[in-house]
């Protein structure tokens, strides 16, 4: 059932009748939500057992296969003031809190047993600050509706690469982002914060008001012990001419392409992304089962005009890359839309299911590695693919954040379902893939991690030493565990 405040009040009556009726048992259940101030949530809220409830949790994550844990009430806030309600609520009735954005992550974690989900997508402000180049935004604004909003003012930010992908959950893990390797990963342009404290209490948070809380947010991902109202973030001056080559390339030049990668990687500018995708991608035009299997390489640069952008793809231009594909498609001219409608591809299906990534410093061992076991022991989705990410971490001063970029480079892979059938297969092949990788693996990535499979690497998520400043900083901020911690964590 679903409850506005004005169903909530005339519900209430219909309770306060009941109550005169004799029926104390619902009477002192209305009592004491009333009591808890619930009733003044202007948004929806859902409870186990109404008969709509199913429809509302399975919407909750955006993959096509959900998890099977029941959060005992979903409230949907409306506003900044529902939240604050919504933990109050939380705390004194003992339900543990979930947040959710917008419920991409591959965790899922936002779907707990019992306790509160608190869905904080209807939260889509955004106020840009044209002049100081910042902007105040709310977590459930998606990536590419921001970057809509910031564009025509003349700024940029490292949004996700696909479009639909919220800033709440996307932030708070890390942010791989548009230039990343120039605008460096997006928690760490989160220049200040307000958050709901399990207290209740709204804290402002930046680099000289409660600044552990603005290292924790800067990474901490989907274990963080608060729910964040709106983040304040620093913006980019805008890419001029966004420019970028694709080539496609045949899987048995694997090691030649890898080789070629490298070479590109050492002479790129930062304002340069590659990133190297491995999957069943050629002929384009047939059915994913009917293709084969290719490396895919996007070659993009951010130049403050098309000179500069043609003269930042110059190291691919030359590369033997060019000769060695099957398909190219060079220095196409894109704007912002174009560019995230092209990411809108089997990558961003929701038919994912079993995926894991790594940072490390061996990206053409690892980024090969992967791709022979595609070839040996094909996944049982024909859209599942590998990408990695090269040079893209050029500061590696972690300080002042909490999230732990292990080394310059990222892979990451993603294992599709057609069916549930594919799901424990997929897992099987995740497992083993895993091993595989260990000699490469110098971190995991925690936007893109599973806790729940692997529990005992979350620690190697953030490193020890901020791993355990993480926990002591949990029980500074919420001694009685009202939010969640990871998924799987004990
Ligand atoms: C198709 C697709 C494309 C992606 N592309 C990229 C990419 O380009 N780069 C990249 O880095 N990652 C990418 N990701 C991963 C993505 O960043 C993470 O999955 C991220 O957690 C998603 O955020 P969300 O708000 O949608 O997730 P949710 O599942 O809603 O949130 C994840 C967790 O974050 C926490 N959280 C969310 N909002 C708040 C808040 N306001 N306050 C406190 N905690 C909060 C909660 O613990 C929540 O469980 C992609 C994922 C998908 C599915």
């Amino acid at each position: 059932m679903m409850f506005t405040r004005r169903s909530f009040l005339s519900r209430m009556v219909s309770g306060l009748s009941l109550m005169c009726a004799g029926a104390m048992g619902a009477s002192a259940a209305i009592a004491k939500t009333v009591a808890s101030g619930l009733h003044r949530i202007s948004g929806v809220i859902i409870r186990r057992g109404d008969s709509n409830y199913e429809l509302w949790r399975s919407s909750m994550v955006w993959y096509i296969f959900k998890p099977d844990r029941y959060p005992d009430t979903i409230i949907r806030a409306q506003s900044e003031q529902d939240v604050i309600q919504a933990v109050n609520h939380a705390r004194e009735q003992g339900l543990k809190v979930a947040t959710r954005a917008t419920g991409h992550n591959p965790a899922r974690g936002c779907l707990r047993n019992g306790g509160m989900l608190l869905d904080l997508s209807r939260l889509r402000e955004v106020e840009i600050d044209a002049d100081a180049g910042t902007a105040w935004v709310q977590p459930g604004i998606r990536s590419e509706d921001f970057i809509k909003i910031t564009h025509p003012q003349g700024w940029a930010f490292p949004a996700a690469h696909t479009g639909i992908v919220g800033l709440g959950g996307y932030l708070i893990g890390g942010g791989l982002g548009w230039n990343m390797s120039d605008w460096d990963i997006a928690c760490r342009s989160i220049i200040g914060a307000e958050i709901v404290m399990a207290d209740g209490g709204r804290l402002t948070v930046s680099a000289t008001e409660n600044p552990d809380l603005l290292w924790a947010i800067r990474g901490a991902g989907p274990g963080f012990f608060g729910a964040v109202l709106r983040y304040k973030l620093k913006l980019f001056p805008t890419a001029q001419a966004i420019i970028k080559s694709k080539y496609l390339v045949p899987i048995d030049k694997m090691p030649y392409l890898t080789k070629v990668l490298e070479e590109i990687t050492a002479a790129k500018d930062r304002r340069l992304e590659i990133i190297a995708v491995v999957g069943r991608f050629f002929p384009p035009d047939e059915p994913p089962a009917r293709r084969d299997l290719v490396g895919a390489v996007s070659a993009i640069a951010f130049g403050r005009s098309r000179e500069d952008g043609l003269a930042l793809l110059e190291p691919v231009a030359r590369s033997a890359l060019p000769a060695m594909s099957i398909l190219k498609k060079e220095d196409a001219l894109l704007s912002w839309s174009e560019l995230y409608a092209g990411q809108e591809t089997d990558h961003s299906s929701p038919n994912r299911t079993a995926i894991h990534n790594i940072w490390t410093d061996k990206p053409a061992e690892g980024l090969l590695a992967l791709a022979e076991r595609m070839q040996e022991v094909p996944p049982r989705s024909p859209r599942s693919f590998v990408l990695s990410a090269w040079g893209i971490n050029q500061s590696r001063d972690d300080s002042d954040s909490s999230l732990r970029y292990a080394a310059d480079h990222y892979i990451s892979w993603y294992q599709m379902a057609e069916t549930a059938d594919d799901i424990e297969p997929n897992f099987k092949w995740l497992d083993e893939s895993v091993e595989l990788m260990q000699p490469y693996t110098r971190g995991h990535y925690i936007n893109e991690f599973n806790s729940m499979r692997f529990p005992a690497a979350l620690e190697v998520c953030f490193g020890t030493e901020n791993w355990k400043r993480l926990g002591e900083l949990r029980r500074k901020y919420d001694p009685k565990g009202v939010f969640h911690g990871y998924l799987g964590q004990t």
